[in-house]
């Protein structure tokens, strides 16, 4: 595209008169004008080209603009634009099976919503009608969505304005070995104590009073925290011996982040419920949905499930999905995305780890990486503190200026920055990325006391 500047400053001040933005306080921020995007690249009207390390909010999992989905998305658009959710629909139907085909264990029935939030609400909901208990478990170091029940579960400081009129919800800590609770030594040690924890934390708030756990499979805004062998396992265990109902959200890891279909597949996890959106159909449409087992799918057949939405399975949402998965199993993306992961990604931020003192742990798998960036490696105080904003934040603030003014939209929160390109990414693409990082990092290091 050529460079427009003009159009680029005229789509910036209609931005600021009338877009209200999220997370923000609206006078401090200056939303950069983008003039178009394409497969992992996106570029302002000025003409510079950046490099999408952050997948959009971690949702282009096949890039943007990917032609064969646009196509599908336009056809649909031609024979059904939409439709209203109780009737059978050729791309609803289709989307179902195809998530209900790659979903683990029994979890065949889909109920779709319009993205994650709504996702996590109605898994919550079905817990609770399926089990007649009010409460339920979530980690600290979580996000599950912005909408009133989701933004309670989550763990991390966006909740805290939100923290009221939902009754029922109680934090644990889930296992997180670089910063533990338990003083473990090992990955054994630290999911033997949160298992401990969490079935002391059950029998403290009364087994009998509570609908469910939920865990993000891997966690990801919060930090890309890869669980323990076993952990997942015990957890299933702990909701089977109770009589809970787990649920493990997979909005952000699913739909081949991990370098698997799920980040459940790498640990053999099968859950009662499953939240999924992003990835389904990368974001073009928005859509989210609960894949439903067996089980909790039975206690719905008589009786009617509380719950839905006007725009439940919208067949433009649904057929951008159906052809995402097809474009996804057609052209190897998962396992591309595997491959990347072991062979790329890993290696080269293990070897940053080597050269950067900021660097104070690097965790994930496939396109799910995080960074861990700390002021000192011994005693792993973080790069900045927690939620820091303004001047405080400076470190942080720096390493993504530089990042940026090499072309690289590095993804940032709090003391992490999170490698999380699309799964489409070329090798040569990623290459060039983690060269931009590596020396953006230097900013990083120049706040350490190394
Ligand atoms: N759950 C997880 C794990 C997420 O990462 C997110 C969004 O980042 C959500 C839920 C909320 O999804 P949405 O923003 O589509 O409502």
């Amino acid at each position: 595209a050529r460079p427009d500047p003009a159009a680029g400053r005229a789509v910036h001040a209609t931005d600021r008169a009338h877009v209200f933005h999220s997370w923000s306080a609206q006078g401090k921020i200056d939303p950069p004008a983008v003039a178009g995007a394409e497969g992992s690249s996106f570029w302002d009207y000025e003409g510079k080209r950046y490099l999408d390390f952050t997948s959009g909010l971690v949702f282009t999992n096949i890039g943007y603009a990917h032609p064969k989905v646009v196509a599908a998305i336009q056809e649909q658009a031609a024979k059904m634009c939409t439709f209203a959710p109780a009737f059978a629909i050729e791309a609803r139907a289709e989307a179902a099976r195809l998530i209900a085909e790659r979903t683990p264990g029994d979890l065949d029935k889909i109920f779709f919503t319009n993205g994650g939030a709504d996702a996590v609400e109605h898994a919550i909901r079905m817990a609770r009608v399926h089990t007649g208990r009010p409460k339920v478990l979530s980690a600290y170091r979580s996000y599950h969505g912005g909408t009133e029940q989701a933004i309670n579960l989550t763990g991390d400081p966006r909740r805290w304005a939100s923290d009221t009129g939902t009754a029922g919800v109680v934090h644990f800590h889930a296992p997180h070995l670089y910063r533990t609770q338990f003083y473990a030594q090992t990955e054994e040690e630290e999911c033997e104590r949160a298992l401990a924890h969490l079935e002391q934390t059950l029998v403290y708030e009364g087994p009998h009073t509570v609908a469910a756990v939920i865990l993000e499979t891997i966690p990801g805004t919060a930090g890309i925290m890869m669980p323990p062998p076993g952990y997942l396992a015990g957890v299933r265990a702990l909701c089977d011996k109770y009589g809970l109902v787990f649920v493990l959200d997979e909005v952000m890891a699913g739909f081949g982040r991990t370098g698997t279909w799920f980040a459940a597949d790498l640990y053999d996890a099968v859950p009662d419920l499953m939240t999924f959106a992003k990835g389904v159909n990368s974001g073009y449409v928005p859509l989210g949905g609960v894949a439903i087992s067996e089980k909790i799918a039975a206690t719905f057949e008589d009786r009617p499930y509380p719950g839905g939405l006007t725009y439940s399975g919208h067949p433009l949402a649904c057929g951008a999905a159906v052809a995402t998965l097809q474009v996804m199993a057609e052209e190897g993306i998962v396992e591309h995305a595997a491959h990347l992961g072991e062979h790329v990604i890993g290696p080269a931020l293990r070897d940053m780890a080597e050269r950067h003192p900021s660097i104070g742990e690097v965790r994930g798998t496939g396109v799910f990486w995080a960074l861990d960036l700390v002021r000192d490696r011994e005693t792993r105080e973080p790069l900045v503190p927690y939620n820091a904003t303004g001047p405080d934040n400076a470190p942080m603030a720096d390493f993504a200026a530089a990042a940026k003014r090499n072309g690289l939209w590095p993804f940032v929160n709090m003391n992490r920055t999170h490698v999380v390109p699309p799964c489409t990414i070329t090798e040569a693409e990623l290459k060039e990325g983690l060269e931009v990082l590596d020396e953006a990092l230097t900013a990083a290091d120049a706040h350490t006391t190394a």
